[in-house]
């Protein structure tokens, strides 16, 4: 009977339609073979991206871990006043740039806390400065939940902080704080913040301005398979409307200092199979990566036969999924990445934000349009 059900998805996929929500609830179930799974999402992977698997040289910048929401879910944020709590400065924020410009990133990935008192001026200021100071910097910001915390904040509207975040050098942004979509589980994992429909609505109207964005989904604490599925549909939903987003990230949760410490992580062939399911059931998605720093670096370099085409970044500076108890190392170099890519079996591509690949030549570098 999976065999049967099984086959029917298969020829779906050889043929090119889209899957129902149905179907990928069955790719979920521990009956189904995960490796069968993840050759149905090679064969998109490679319709998509034939053999290239893309990577990009990236930094991370987390300007203050003070948050008042507090999420469950999170091993990152602080209270003000707490002993490891801190907030960045405008200088420090471009020192952290300049070094960044310097070790040759195309790319500041820029996402904190939501701070009270860092107003939304602070943050507009810290992307002018780095934009006007790098200008060959891309800058990736800003959460859809910090978006709508700038908006409440300062009394504009999400339209407002978008186009003010845009005249001052915003380049796109990530597509962090989706979590899961399904309120139940919000409740538990994310009370306070911007529920899952203030999410896809902050994105389409970035979507409208021209911006282009990235979209997430955590996964391995309180979700049900069903509640996967939902999420991934309202994604496919959005981008049939906008088509802007670049590319879906699936975020294995790391419960390890947080409210959640007694689940277990999931295991690696659940990041798989959750790679592979989201690979099928996003077809109007051109890329899904593999973030080895939430997979593990391993995992991540499989998972480029299971659906993803693409490892991030070499990603210096990251604290989030550290906090959480990531293992994965630091930051990869370019060497490591590539070598990972390579041992894959794919061919490797710098890629800048948007995609372009990136062309090198000494120490400069420039984007092919
Ligand atoms: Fe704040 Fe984001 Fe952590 Fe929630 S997950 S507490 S919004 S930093």
């Amino acid at each position: 009977m999976n065999h049967a059900r099984l086959k029917e998805i298969e020829k779906k996929v050889i043929a090119g339609e889209r899957l129902s929500s149905a179907e990928g609830e069955f790719l979920f179930s521990p009956e189904v073979d995960f490796h069968a799974v993840g050759e149905l999402a090679n064969l998109v992977r490679n319709r998509k991206n034939g053999n290239l698997a893309y990577y990009n040289i990236n930094s991370h910048l987390n300007p203050t871990n003070v948050c008042e929401f507090r999420c469950g879910l999170c091993a990152y944020s602080r209270d003000a006043g707490d002993p490891d709590a801190y907030v960045m400065s405008q200088d420090d924020v471009v020192r952290r740039g300049r070094e960044a410009d310097a070790a040759g990133c195309t790319e500041l990935h820029v996402v904190g806390g939501a701070n009270p008192d860092l107003p939304f001026e602070w943050h507009r200021e810290a992307v002018r400065s780095l934009h006007d100071s790098f200008p060959r910097v891309h800058i990736k910001a800003f959460t859809a939940v910090e978006i709508d915390w700038f908006a409440r904040r300062s009394g504009k509207s999400v339209e407002t902080v978008l186009h003010e975040l845009i005249a001052v050098g915003l380049g796109s942004m990530p597509g962090g704080g989706a979590e899961i979509f399904a309120e139940n589980v919000r409740a538990e994992i994310c009370p306070r913040k911007a529920d899952g429909a203030t999410w896809i609505s902050v994105h389409r109207t970035a979507h409208r301005l021209g911006l282009r964005t990235n979209a997430t989904m955590l996964f391995g604490h309180r979700e049900s398979y069903g509640q996967r599925i939902e999420h991934l549909i309202a994604l496919r939903e959005l981008q049939d409307a906008t088509g802007g987003f670049q590319a879906f990230v699936p975020l294995s949760f790391h419960p390890e200092n947080t409210k959640f410490a007694d689940l277990r992580q999931p295991t690696a062939a659940e990041n798989l199979r959750t790679t592979a399911v989201s690979r099928l059931m996003l077809d109007n998605f051109d890329h899904v990566k593999a973030y080895w720093v939430s997979l593990d670096v391993g995992t991540a370099q499989v998972a480029l036969a299971y659906g993803a085409d693409d490892l991030d970044g070499t990603v210096r500076h990251e604290l989030i999924h550290h906090a959480a108890g990531s293992v994965a190392p630091e930051a990869l170099t370019v060497e490591r990445i590539t070598q990972l890519i390579k041992e894959a079996g794919r061919e490797p591509v710098e890629r800048d934000s948007l995609y372009r690949r990136v062309v090198r030549e000494g120490a400069d570098w420039r984007a092919e349009e």
